[in-house]
């Protein structure tokens, strides 16, 4: 069946299709000889108490986000705090109307022990004023430890006053963990959420009733195509996305030296005093440092092997290395960011860097976050 052919759920009201899991309205081929179909999501959602992630591409995410600033509605945007820039969808406040946004900033637990979560949050509130949003607070949040969700349930209470909160977010930031957070957390305690009553039906979106007439609706995930992880297999990605909170390395480098992170980012210190870069990445990720002069032949002989993810067998699909060249003046305080890689810092001695990653995958030049 295709996506054209408008069988919907009778959950959410997404067109039902069998194609990809992923995405709205996934029914497995098998279960269209019923006669009222629930998707995936739907299913999840009443039987276990769970939201799955769905994803979707930019235009039907904008058209989600337009029928949330036609609603009076508190808007929880959620991004990843380790992949901050890559997880910040833009032009974010055009589509949402004159509505309140929570800016809850998840994966908290990733973050090094010794980062001062004030220090973090006014970066975050920096951040946002910069690109236009301006929330009504920010919050701190791990779906994994539970650190930071009394606080959001909190400010729910308090921004949320009778509104329908919705809660966005491009995909992999954890939305989906974040809901099924709040609701084991506050679900049967009847706190906030009652998962008592059928999610709602409004077109690819989940409504999770809450005590009034209000609901929690969850919104699908908007692919974002910048991230490495889209080039990888799951078993790379175990490598690539941390798991376990981040221990900065420090490489003290000369210029003409060359940092290799796997064989998914080259970075050649081309032009500068020496210095450390501090490399805020998953622990299991393969940190190599040569010259200069050799990095071209280190990568033909050994990117696959030495130098993965990628793998061999990636590596055939992969786009080739593009260079992007930044410099840094004296007195900047930058990090350099590599999106869903990680980043790192730089010292404000000034510096040409080259950066060589998969093409497409967002690189840039950032405040410095610690
Ligand atoms: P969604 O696409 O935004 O719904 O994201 P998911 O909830 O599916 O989470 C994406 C990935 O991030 C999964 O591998 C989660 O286990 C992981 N994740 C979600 N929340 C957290 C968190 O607070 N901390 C960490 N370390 N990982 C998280």
């Amino acid at each position: 069946m295709s996506r054209k052919q408008h069988r919907v759920c009778i959950g959410c009201g997404a067109a039902l299709q069998t194609e990809d899991p992923d995405y709205p309205g996934y029914v497995p081929a098998s279960a269209l000889e019923k006669e009222d179909i629930i998707c995936k999501r739907c299913f999840r959602i009443t039987h276990y108490n769970e939201v799955a992630n769905v994803d979707m591409e930019a235009e039907d995410f904008e058209r989600i986000l337009r029928t949330v600033g036609r609603d009076r509605a508190l808007v929880i945007k959620v991004v990843d705090i380790f992949d901050f820039d890559g997880s910040w969808l833009r032009n974010f406040p055009e589509y949402i109307g004159n509505n309140p946004v929570l800016l809850a900033a998840n994966k908290m637990d990733l973050l090094p022990k010794n980062m001062n979560p004030n220090r973090v949050l006014n970066w975050i509130r920096q951040s946002a004023k910069e690109s236009g949003l301006k929330p009504v607070d920010v919050v701190l949040t791990s779906a994994r430890s539970g650190e930071g969700i009394g606080l959001l349930v909190e400010k729910m209470k308090q921004f949320g006053g009778g509104r329908n909160i919705y809660v966005t977010g491009a995909t992999n930031v954890g939305k989906s963990s974040l809901i099924n957070r709040l609701l084991h957390d506050y679900g049967e305690a009847g706190q906030i959420i009652t998962t008592s009553r059928f999610p709602g039906t409004t077109l690819d979106m989940i409504h999770i009733p809450l005590e009034g007439k209000e609901s929690l609706i969850d919104t699908p995930g908007i692919i974002n195509r910048h991230q490495i992880s889209h080039h990888l297999t799951p078993e790379s990605l175990k490598l690539v996305v941390p798991e376990q909170r981040i221990n900065p390395k420090v490489y003290q480098l000369n210029s003409q030296q060359t940092l290799f992170l796997a064989g998914l980012a080259r970075i050649d210190f081309v032009e500068g005093e020496r210095q450390p870069f501090v490399v805020y990445a998953s622990n299991r990720i393969y940190i190599h440092r040569t010259k200069l002069e050799n990095a071209d032949q280190l990568y033909e002989l050994h990117a696959g092997e030495l130098l993965s993810p990628p793998t061999a067998e990636e590596l055939k699909h992969i786009p080739p290395l593009t260079k992007t060249t930044f410099h840094i003046k004296k007195g900047e305080k930058k990090d350099l960011v590599i999106s869903g890689l990680g980043w790192i810092a730089l010292r404000e001695t000034g510096a040409r860097i080259d950066v060589h990653v998969p093409q497409g995958v967002g690189v840039g030049l950032r405040r410095r976050l610690v």
